[in-house]
Order: structure tokens, then C-alpha cells, then sequence
């Protein structure tokens, strides 16, 4: 396949896009990226409305209108506790899934070296990190600094069906490892780690075990002690939930330096005035989305099986990327080998339809997804990943039109000689 020019893409895309609108028949937007984030339940925006411009109080104040934040805070802090089989003063609230994984891996990693502070430390191992490499880029890039910056880091294999084994993380445990952080489910693909099989067996080691959570809270469970995790990141975003919301589980006696220095809240680790109205969506969106869970999982999973099954079996090279079971129930991850992902996206836009390459972080670059490669897959497989997430209000008349459409759009694109086939 020949090197791909920016500027011819574009004027190909511009000349297809042209070539024919249609309407979706809902006669509405068919939204099929939901792992990139979701719009907020009604039932979530209500919760938040009074802390807007009613009860708009400073939770660190003393007089009424403080308190009043303040317990709405803590009630939050409370609930999503509730949820996680946890205590409320192990909820540290952060802007969301980036920066719980920041806090995660650098608090863990600052502790380190500050016990390290003015011991004589030659001919001591680096500390040693242990994680994945198909890991969110928000752990990947901390993990990557710290690789170049007085750590070892270990990126274990996904295997093509993009699950880590556990023996390889006892493969790779050492007595100087500090911090093992692996997701629980992938944001690309899908597919769920075995998170409590590997908490069980870092139960007597030292390390510090990260997940981050944030694609499982709509369909997993996310009992803490059941996981044996001691630090896991949520954030609202992905749960019908605001944005610019998140939290860091960080189990009590874990050794954890904050990143940010300056006034009291959440126990010093993460100074600054708390953001109320976020966070009374984000405890109230985790209640609904654990509460409806199982549910929600058994629908989606019937229409992900559906459009998996017609879209391989009605296009053409066209491949599920990730194990087909352990999976989230609402994610497809296909290459459709000889077109270009993002030529996809953006005729299927016209079409309609939202859906994604994979990673919104990567979109605006022409990286081929690091995911996709991490399962062993040839670079083309990596170009063609497109991947649709469901969410609550899709329905299999909306799966119907989108297979349809998709089938046109490979065609078209594939008669295009200079993506050949
Ligand atoms: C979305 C996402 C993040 C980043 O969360 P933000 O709230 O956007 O910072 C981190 N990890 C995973 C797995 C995600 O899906």
C-alpha cells in the first residue's frame, strides 16, 4: 500500500463525500461512540441542577451554604464507595480518567523515590513498573517517562486476543517491582483482563496493583476487594456521566505522593476546590450504571453479536479484532483490510453515523492505533480498525441501517485504486 498523502486523502474524501447523501431513515444521528464518551443521563442532570447556582457554596467554608456543599460532596464520596464495596475516605476525586492514571502511576512512583531520598542506593536495582502495551495512553505515556527517567518498565504482550495472561505477569514480577498497572477493559477493543485472577496473585508481593476502569463501569463489576486492586481509576465521561470528572480508588496504607501541592481537599492528594456539581453526577451516573448493568449488558450484546456476525460474514475481509467473548458487551472492533479507517469515519459521518478509529486521543494524527498492532496484526489491519461502542438508546434498526451504509462505503472506497486492495 503506497504511503498515504494528507492532501491526496483529503481531496478523495472531499470528491466521495460529494458522491452521494442519504439521510439515516430514524431521520436522527446514529451515535456509535460511546467508548469515547457519552451524553448525560437525564436522571444525572437533574442530580447536579441544584449545585449550579442554588447551592453553589465552597466546600471548605464553615457557614451554611459550605456545609451544604460540603455534604453533597461527602454523600457523593459516600455512594460511589458504596459502589466500589469500598470506604468513602479512599475516594480521591480528580478532572477525570487521564489524570487518576497520572496520579496513580507518578504518586506511586514519587512515594518511591522519596523513600528512596538520601539512601545510599548504588548497585540497587531501578524500581520496576510492570504494564501493558495496550494500555490507555494515559498510563502508557506516565509509564514511558518514568522508563527513561530512573525506572524499568515492562510492556507485556496482548496476544491476538488482546488479553494479557497472568502468568506473564508473575513471569515479570521482581523483588524490586513497585507498580503493576493493567486495564480492565480495553478502549479500543474491547476486551476485559483478568483483573482479580492477577490481583490474587500480586497479593504477596509488594507491588501496587493499578486498573483503570474507566470502559468496565457500565458493564463489570467493580467490587474492589473482589479484584484485589489497591488503585482504580474512573471517570464520569464514559458512564453518562459529566466530563472533566474523575476519581482514583487509592486503597488505604498505599504509599501515594500527590502530584498537585496546595491547599487540604481530598486529604492533600489532589489540593484545589472541589468541583461539587461533577461530582454529584459522576456517584449519581455510577448508582445507575451499576444498577443497570447486567441489563444493559444482555441487550447490547445481542446487537454487538449481530453486527459482528453480518459484518464479517456480508463484507468482505473484513475482521473482528480482539477475543470475540471477553469483550464489553457493547464494543466492535473490525479492519476492513485495503481502506483507510479514517476514510470510513468520515463517509460514514456523512451518512449519519458517528463511530471512530479507535482512539479519539489518535485521531487527528495518522499513527496507525498501537492497539491494534499490539495484537500482532500487519499495519493494514491497523489502518482499516474502525470501531462502533453501543450505548443505551441504539437499537437493531439503527444496526440494520449502519451495516448497510458501511457496506456501500467499503465498496466505494475499495474501487479507489490508490488504497488497492
Ligand atoms: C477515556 C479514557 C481515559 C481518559 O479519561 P479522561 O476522562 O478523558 O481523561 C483513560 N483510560 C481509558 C481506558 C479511557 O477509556
Amino acid at each position: 500500500m503506497p504511503k498515504l498523502n494528507f492532501a491526496v486523502f483529503w481531496s478523495i474524501v472531499t470528491l466521495m463525500k460529494k458522491a452521494g447523501k442519504q439521510t439515516p431513515p430514524v431521520g436522527k444521528r446514529i451515535y456509535l461512540d460511546h467508548a469515547a464518551t457519552t451524553y448525560l443521563d437525564e436522571r444525572v442532570k437533574e442530580a447536579m441542577e441544584p449545585y449550579w447556582i442554588e447551592k453553589f457554596g465552597n466546600p471548605s467554608a464553615l457557614y451554611k451554604e459550605g456545609r451544604e456543599a460540603r455534604q453533597a460532596l461527602e454523600n457523593a464520596r459516600g455512594n460511589l464507595a458504596k459502589e466500589m464495596g469500598t470506604r468513602a475516605e479512599e475516594i480521591i476525586f480528580t478532572n477525570g480518567g487521564t489524570e487518576s492514571d497520572n496520579l496513580a502511576i507518578f504518586g506511586v512512583a514519587y512515594a518511591v523515590l522519596k523513600e528512596k531520598a538520601g539512601k545510599n542506593s548504588s548497585g540497587v536495582s531501578l524500581p520496576h513498573i510492570i504494564t501493558t502495551k495496550f494500555e490507555h495512553h494515559a498510563v502508557l505515556s506516565p509509564c514511558e517517562f518514568l522508563g527513561k527517567n530512573g525506572f524499568n518498565v515492562t510492556y507485556l504482550e496482548v496476544g491476538e486476543e488482546g488479553i494479557v495472561n497472568p502468568k506473564d505477569v508473575e513471569k515479570s514480577l521482581r523483588p524490586e517491582t513497585v507498580l503493576v498497572s493493567i486495564m480492565y477493559a480495553n478502549n479500543e477493543v474491547g476486551t476485559i483482563q483478568p483483573i482479580a485472577e492477577i490481583g490474587k496473585l500480586l497479593k504477596n508481593h509488594k507491588a501496587v496493583f493499578h486498573t483503570d476502569a474507566c470502559q468496565a463501569a457500565g458493564y463489570l463489576d467493580l467490587d474492589v476487594e473482589k479484584l484485589g486492586v489497591d488503585l482504580m481509576t474512573l471517570n464520569g465521561s464514559k458512564m453518562y456521566g459529566p466530563k472533566g470528572i474523575g476519581l482514583l480508588y487509592a486503597k488505604r496504607g498505599v504509599k501515594l505522593e500527590p502530584m498537585l501541592r496546595g491547599g487540604q481537599q481530598e486529604r492533600r492528594m489532589r489540593p484545589g476546590t472541589e468541583n461539587v456539581p461533577a461530582i454529584v453526577g459522576l456517584a449519581e451516573a455510577l448508582k445507575i450504571a451499576q444498577t443497570e448493568k447486567e441489563s444493559e449488558s444482555v441487550r447490547v450484546k445481542e446487537l454487538r453479536d449481530y453486527f459482528i456476525k453480518r459484518v464479517t460474514a456480508e463484507i468482505p475481509k473484513v475482521f473482528l479484532n480482539g477475543d470475540a467473548e471477553k469483550r464489553l458487551p457493547n464494543n466492535i472492533n473490525i479492519s476492513v483490510l485495503g481502506v483507510e479507517g479514517e476514510a470510513v469515519i468520515l463517509y460514514l459521518d456523512e451518512y449519519g453515523i458517528a463511530c471512530s478509529t479507535g482512539s479519539a486521543c489518535t485521531s487527528e494524527s495518522f499513527e496507525p492505533s498501537h492497539v491494534i498492532l499490539s495484537l500482532g496484526k500487519p499495519r493494514a489491519y491497523a489502518h482499516g480498525s474502525v470501531r462502533f461502542s453501543l450505548g443505551k438508546r441504539n437499537t437493531k434498526e439503527e444496526i440494520d441501517y449502519v451495516l448497510e451504509t458501511l457496506k456501500g462505503v467499503v465498496e466505494k472506497l475499495r474501487s479507489i485504486s490508490a488504497f488497492g486492495v
